[in-house]
């Protein structure tokens, strides 16, 4: 595999810190500061194997989070 470059695009990746939101059924969790690499032509999030097993171990335990957020939800079901 090549690497810095986008698998989807062939774009340029840069590696960042990024938030990332994990969601299965109900079950959702959020993840910050989560090294990646991001591409900067399709904004195609990619993360390493080892990233990506840790979020699903921590996630599949339901480990102690360090803080909890409170999200807002708006419903626009109605809209259709
Ligand atoms: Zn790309």
């Amino acid at each position: 595999m090549k690497k810095n470059a986008c698998a989807k695009c062939g774009g340029i990746l840069v590696k960042q810190k990024i938030d990332y939101e994990k969601k299965v059924g109900e079950k959702r969790a959020l993840f910050e500061a989560v090294p990646a690499s991001v591409c900067t032509s399709c904004d195609e999030v990619w993360l390493d194997a080892m990233v990506a097993e840790k979020i699903e171990e921590i996630f599949n335990k339901s480990l102690k989070p360090t803080r909890w957020v409170k999200v807002p939800l708006w419903s626009l079901s109605r809209l259709t």
